[in-house]
């Protein structure tokens, strides 16, 4: 029977734990914030639906609407579930609510959060029934907290019209975190015992996978780089998974990353002490002399000061700043760090601070306007990663003129080109090998640039600043994978694009 084709905008539900201004622990906060304005730009119609934490801001809070409630079944249990609705840059945003669950002091990291995110995935589906708003063309899953929902989707809601039509798509933005639990939960909470998606959650004899789970049951994955969804299929970087990642790699894509080039706009942002842009340079001086003298740093234009603002975990490469960190200061360079994390690695930090007083500065905290300004101050960004599936912070620090040092993995081979000397072509430095002495090498070539040949140094800060980072080409090749779920919609244009 020959499909009969529509023109129309694709109708997208955006499944998130996280979104900007709501609610961010890291990357997947930003993404989740301006990832769907940029769809609605490029051409589909979004909603976006996430979990109503009682830490996003009372402003927001106090402008929800009450939209429905209901039950929401879990094994043997009904569970209590209300959806609130914000329409926020003309987005439609819906709150999946439950005290119990989502009154906590932190998004992660509490003991029932199998249950708590497998709550949220199952609601979402529940929510569809009953919120006319939420339903849509393509369900586009993100991380182990909406993983559930492609399951629940084809185990429990076949037959139901506005669910058939419905293709999934499960984002993988690291796939260290995949939500395993103990197989106790298939029966107590998901009610998925005896089903076959029991097998395909299951990792071993005793535990359960989520991200398993949604990798074998999505229609499409997507992950946050090409290099990545590469690495994806390595035993190195695939956490267990790399064989599913193999099977389905007709199925995985690498979309990279944007960041919202409004919020993180050196010529217009409010949160640093002089505003500036490639056009006029100055303004950066002012900001860097104003960073050291907030972090206790020497007052001196000819330092280079490095930065690092992020996570404090193994996979950021704090292994290797902490062994480099003598030889840099040794070497007089000046290093700050803006983070929380691992508790080892905030002690360190302390510790290198307090040995180094004037030249070395440890923020151990969350603070996003101080991170504003230690991407407009700082000369240099140091992100020496084991691994990163995409990475923001160095497209953030090439926005503001401050050139990344990056090891060569994922997001960070596709968005910084080394500087060539020969050619002068490039927009920051890099290294290839997880090795503390290569990334101090790097980086001391880099401040070599820096000393030496402040032309260059220039001009590497103009090209980088020039990288358009924004969200449309990332929005465009979502809405090409979106139709390839729904061949018989063809993609609606604008005609003035025609
Ligand atoms: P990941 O998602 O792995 O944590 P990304 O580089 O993709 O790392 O994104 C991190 C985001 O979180 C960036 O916007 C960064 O500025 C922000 N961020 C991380 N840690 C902090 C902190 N301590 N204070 C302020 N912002 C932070």
């Amino acid at each position: 029977m020959a499909i009969k084709r529509q023109r129309r905008k694709l109708k997208v539900l955006f499944a998130t734990s996280e979104a900007t201004p709501f609610v961010k622990t890291g990357g997947l906060g930003d993404v989740g914030g301006s990832l769907p304005p940029a769809l609605r730009h490029a051409g589909c119609k979004v909603s976006v639906v996430m979990p109503k934490y009682s830490t996003i801001p009372w402003e927001f809070v106090e402008k929800m609407q009450h939209v429905a409630e209901f039950g929401v079944p879990l094994a043997w249990r009904n569970v209590w579930c209300g959806v609130e609705h914000l329409s926020y840059r003309d987005i439609d945003f819906y709150f999946i609510d439950n005290e119990d669950y989502f009154k906590r002091d932190t998004c992660y990291g509490h003991f029932d959060d199998g249950e708590r995110f497998a709550f949220f995935s199952k609601a979402i589906l529940e929510a569809m029934e009953h919120v006319e708003g939420m339903r849509c063309d393509v369900l586009h899953c993100n991380d182990w907290q909406t993983a559930l929902a492609p399951v629940f989707l084809r185990e429990f809601y076949r037959g139901i019209d506005y669910m058939d039509n419905v293709r999934t798509i499960f984002s993988i933005h690291n796939v260290q975190f995949q939500g395993q639990y103990s197989d106790k939960m298939l029966g107590d909470v998901l009610g998925l015992e005896g089903t076959p998606a029991a097998d395909q959650l299951r990792m071993d004899k005793d535990s359960i996978d989520f991200m398993k789970g949604a990798c074998l049951y999505s229609d499409m994955l997507s992950t946050v780089s090409p290099t990545y969804a590469n690495e994806l299929k390595t035993p190195y970087f695939g956490e267990h998974l790399e064989w599913v990642f193999q099977q389905r790699a007709d199925a995985l894509h690498g979309v990279l990353n944007g960041i919202d080039m409004a919020d993180w706009n050196p010529a217009s942002d409010p949160r640093i002490p002089q505003n500036f842009s490639a056009k006029d340079l100055s303004g950066k001086a002012a900001c860097k002399a104003a960073l050291q003298q907030e972090l206790g740093l020497a007052v001196d234009p000819t330092r280079p000061l490095v930065v690092n603002v992020g996570r404090l975990t193994k996979q950021k490469g704090l292994d290797l700043v902490n062994y480099a960190f003598e030889t840099l200061m040794s070497r007089g360079v000046q290093v700050a760090v803006l983070g929380t994390g691992d508790p080892a690695y905030e002690d360190s930090l302390r510790y290198f601070a307090g040995r180094f007083p004037g030249q070395a500065a440890a923020c151990i905290t969350f603070d996003n306007n101080l991170a504003h300004r230690m991407y407009a101050g700082a000369d240099l960004f140091l992100m020496p990663s084991q691994f990163e599936p995409c990475g923001l912070s160095q497209m953030i620090s090439m926005r503001y003129g401050t050139l990344p040092v990056v090891r060569e993995t994922g997001g960070l081979a596709d968005s910084v080109h080394a500087y060539n000397k020969y050619t002068g072509e490039g927009d920051g430095f890099s290294f290839a090998n997880f090795n503390a002495d290569e990334m101090a090498s790097c980086l001391l070539e880099a401040c070599e640039v820096f000393w030496t040949q402040p032309d260059v140094w220039r001009q590497l800060q103009l090209q980088a600043m020039a990288v358009d980072f924004g969200w449309g080409i990332a929005a465009n090749d979502y809405i090409d994978l979106y139709h390839q779920l729904h061949p018989e919609v063809i993609r609606y244009v604008k005609r003035r694009d025609i």
